[in-house]
């Protein structure tokens, strides 16, 4: 299966796990909002029986004589009005009187509440009385102060009845004095309901939290290596696509030339057959160096290489090494400038080592340039040794950079500029740096040259 249809599969039963993860807890959250209701419906309902039957009263006995007084007060301002828009206001402010009148002389909430704490139950919230039919009694006229359901009075807005959406109705009460008659619910408002069932969910909460956490963390790491794996796998095919390539150029070359050799008439031309048989010793020893290459970083990878430190005079090491690089590639247009400022200065190094890192810099310098190559080697030691090699060849993008010094990892040079290789120098050149203590790092950009630069402490 291709890898971007797992990592979609797994991303839909990732967000599927989370959905049925939230809708779960919404579930849950569901339920216990139910329970504490039916807890706290019974609590109050036994409180209120307990006040009734046991105290013998209702805890609103006040409450209606107190109504009384207020309605025989009403029947004044009722007088003579007709239903207008005056008369709504005056209606309105009645309604409001009644209600303030139950809130202020009601003892049911402090009842309730004391009764509450003793049964280890919160005792936190807000009680509220709804009137839901009012009418003043004026023998033989019955006014109609207020009444929910015959839309009577609705214009003006009384109860914002949404507040009440989560809050318990405790009870109804219909009562008739001398001069009234009403209907009103009791409604009860905890405030630290969601609070209270949060904290008994936490414990369900915080699993499933850390659940998908879990799974989620899983997710992410899988997928990590399913790509590095892709990416490993892919390097490997390159490696050896660009291994082939590398060993059949000598290997044909050798082949035509034994044939050239096997030719009777060319033994009578000496030159030709010292030229076929040196052109054959350079094949062999290109062929014997890119087996030695492979060999090298197998046996770092298995730690298995011992440097042999030596004091070396560093700017005696370069023009040497630089010397015979320059020999090596006579055939080419190469200018390369040496600029040291090191006052003989002396290294302990592995020269052997450090000579394939001088010979791996210059020939990549030389492989991925353009026609006429310009090198400089640079050496400073402000601290320690600042060893630079500049060249003015088609540079590599910044993406590539991060990657240069990774075994098997060839950026991509651009059409028409393809090079053969096999993407083990750099991670080697670094391998020896790093044994030697020092690091090695590169500023480029694409078709601006190239600058390698080595720091070795002193
Ligand atoms: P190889 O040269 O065998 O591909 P290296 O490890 O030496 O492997 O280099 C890795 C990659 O870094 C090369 O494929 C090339 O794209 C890039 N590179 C290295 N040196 C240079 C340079 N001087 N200029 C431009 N690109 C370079």
């Amino acid at each position: 299966m291709k890898p971007r249809i797992v990592v979609l599969i797994s991303l839909s039963a990732l967000i599927i796990l989370v959905f049925i993860q939230y809708y779960s807890i919404s579930q849950v959250y569901q339920l216990k909002g139910n329970e504490f209701d039916l807890r706290y419906s019974r609590l109050i309902q036994q409180a209120l029986y307990d006040l009734e039957y046991n105290l013998g009263e209702n805890g609103l006995d006040p409450t209606f004589y107190s109504l009384d007084s207020a309605a025989f007060e009403s029947i004044e301002d009722l007088q003579d009005i007709e239903y207008n828009i005056d008369s709504i206001r005056i209606y309105a402010d009645i309604v409001k009187k009644f209600q303030n009148i139950i809130l202020s002389s009601e003892n049911l909430t402090p009842y309730i509440r004391t009764f509450l704490s003793g049964n280890e139950a919160d005792p936190d919230f807000i009680s509220d009385f709804v009137i839901r039919k009012l009418e003043i009694l004026d023998f033989p006229d019955e006014h109609i102060i207020y009444d929910e359901s015959g839309n009577y009075l609705n214009e003006i807005i009384l109860w914002d009845l949404e507040s009440f959406e989560n809050a318990l109705q405790v009870n109804s009460y219909a009562a008739e004095g001398n001069y009234y008659r009403i209907t009103f619910d009791f409604f009860i408002d905890f405030t630290h309901k969601r609070r209270i069932i949060y904290q008994e969910m936490a414990g369900i909460f915080t699993l499933s939290v850390i659940t998908i956490f879990i799974v989620l963390f899983i997710f992410i790491y899988t997928i990590n290596n399913m790509m590095k794996q892709k990416k490993l796998s892919d390097m490997k095919s390159d490696f050896i696509n660009n291994m082939t390539h590398e060993l059949k150029t000598p290997l044909t070359t050798i082949s035509v030339a034994s044939s050239s050799l096997a030719d009777p008439s060319i033994h009578s031309n000496e030159e030709r057959v010292v030229d076929i048989s040196r052109m054959i010793g350079k094949q062999n020893m290109h062929l014997n160096q890119l087996i030695d290459h492979i060999l090298d970083v197998e046996l770092w990878e298995r730690n298995q290489v011992v440097l042999t430190m030596q004091p070396v005079d560093i700017s005696k090491f370069l023009s040497e090494k630089i010397k015979v690089f320059r020999m090596e590639h006579q055939d080419d247009t190469i200018e390369i400038i040496e600029e040291y400022n090191l006052d003989d200065l002396t290294l302990k190094i592995d020269e052997f080592q450090f000579t394939r890192v001088m010979n791996n810099l210059l020939s990549n310098a030389v492989k991925y340039s353009f026609e006429n190559t310009k090198i400089l080697v640079k050496a400073d030691v402000p601290d320690s040794l600042i060893l630079q090699v500049r060249d003015n060849g088609i540079g590599i993008d910044q993406e590539a950079q991060k990657n240069i010094f990774s075994k098997f990892y060839r950026a991509d040079t651009g059409k028409g500029h393809k090079v053969k290789g096999l993407g083990l120098g750099l991670y080697y050149v670094k391998k020896i740096i790093e044994a030697h203590g020092g690091e090695i790092s590169v500023e480029s950009n694409r078709n601006m040259g190239s600058n390698f630069i080595i720091k070795l402490p002193k």
